[in-house]
Parts: C-alpha cells; sequence; structure tokens
C-alpha cells in the first residue's frame, strides 16, 4: 500500500485508481468527513499492546526457528549425514517392504533444541554424571505459580501474569536460585544438574 488519498490520508494499492486515475473509495475527494476515532479505553489499549507484543515475540521466535530448520535442510552435507548411513539403510528397507515411498530424510542434528539426538544427548550426560557421582539423593521439580506476590506485585495497571512471561520467569529464576541456596545451608553440600 504505497498509495495515499491527498484528502483524508487513507492508503492504498496503486491498482485501485479509477478510470479518471483517483483514488475515490474513502472520501470522494475530501467531500465526506467524519471525526476522527476516539482513543480506545486505557484498558482495551494496553491489553492490546499486550497482546502485540506477545505476538511479535511468537514471531519473531517462529522466524528465528524457521530459518535455523531451513540452514539445516541446505547443509544436510556439511552436517555429515552420511555417518547415519545405518538408519538410512533401515528405512529404505523398510519402506520396500512395506511398498511405500521414502521421502528426502532430514536429520535434525543434537545441536538443535528439542529434536531427539539432543533429547537423546542430554540422557547420555545425565547418566555419564551418575557414573561419575554416584546416584543422586534428591530429585527435585519446581513450579511457578502466578499467583505469587513477587509476580502479582511486579504487574502494571491492569496486566495479569499471562501477559509478562518475562516477570514470570525471571521471578521462577530467582526463586530456584533461593531453593538451592536454602538446601546448601540446611544439607551442607549440592551438587545440581
Ligand atoms: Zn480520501
Amino acid at each position: 500500500m504505497s498509495e495515499q488519498c491527498g484528502f483524508c490520508g487513507a492508503v492504498y494499492w496503486k491498482e485501485e485508481k479509477n478510470t479518471a486515475h483517483k483514488y475515490t473509495k474513502c472520501c470522494h475527494d475530501g467531500k465526506v468527513q467524519l471525526p476522527a476515532f476516539p482513543d480506545a479505553p486505557e484498558l482495551i489499549e494496553s491489553k492490546l499492546k499486550i497482546h502485540l507484543m506477545l505476538k511479535i515475540i511468537d514471531s519473531e521466535f517462529g522466524n528465528t526457528e524457521g530459518s535455523c530448520l531451513h540452514f539445516l535442510r541446505q547443509n544436510q552435507e556439511d552436517l555429515r549425514i552420511e555417518l547415519y548411513r545405518g538408519l538410512l539403510d533401515a528405512l529404505e528397507c523398510r519402506a520396500h517392504n512395506e511398498n511405500i515411498r521414502t521421502g528426502k530424510l532430514i536429520i535434525l542434528p543434537s545441536s538443535f533444541q528439542g529434536s531427539p539426538r539432543h533429547m537423546q544427548q542430554n540422557y547420555q550426560d545425565a547418566m555419564a554424571m551418575v557414573r561419575k557421582f554416584g546416584k543422586p539423593d534428591l530429585f527435585l521439580t519446581f513450579t511457578c505459580n502466578t499467583s505469587w506476590s513477587e509476580i502479582l506485585n511486579s504487574m502494571e495497571g491492569v496486566q495479569r501474569p499471562e501477559d509478562r512471561p518475562d516477570i514470570i520467569v525471571r521471578v521462577f529464576n530467582q526463586s530456584i536460585y533461593l531453593v538451592n541456596f536454602l538446601l546448601l545451608f540446611q544439607i551442607g553440600w549440592l551438587n545440581v544438574i
């Protein structure tokens, strides 16, 4: 939308010009004048701003992950996919037996967060630590409650905890630090994996 009505400022596509080379769908050359829209109520405006921010964060994350996947798809040779030859052979053999066609196999390396190889590597690392240091004495899981006063007190105006994931993450990390600290005092030593 690169074109603009000279009277009311409405934006147009170039192709929307009529036969007289004018844009007339908005105000008919300034003949129609409407009062400007009033500002949205504060509650709606702040909610809209928050949702826009979350939408931007979400879309940026999608873009980053998408370009990362695109890179992996385009650079399979550099990632030395031929090392997985056994896997390819097994898949092709199974496809042949079941009379289906194999598609192009894309291997997600362990450096891609959340991929099966990443999970496998984390598991192997954890097992290696158990072998070295012995079995863990405690297995703690720790979750975050959005009704914590530290979170609620940090909200501005009409914000709800779900509007501010950034604050929730920071409070959660501080709480984990505190729990580790208290455990350290309680039992004297701590190895955190
Ligand atoms: Zn106009």
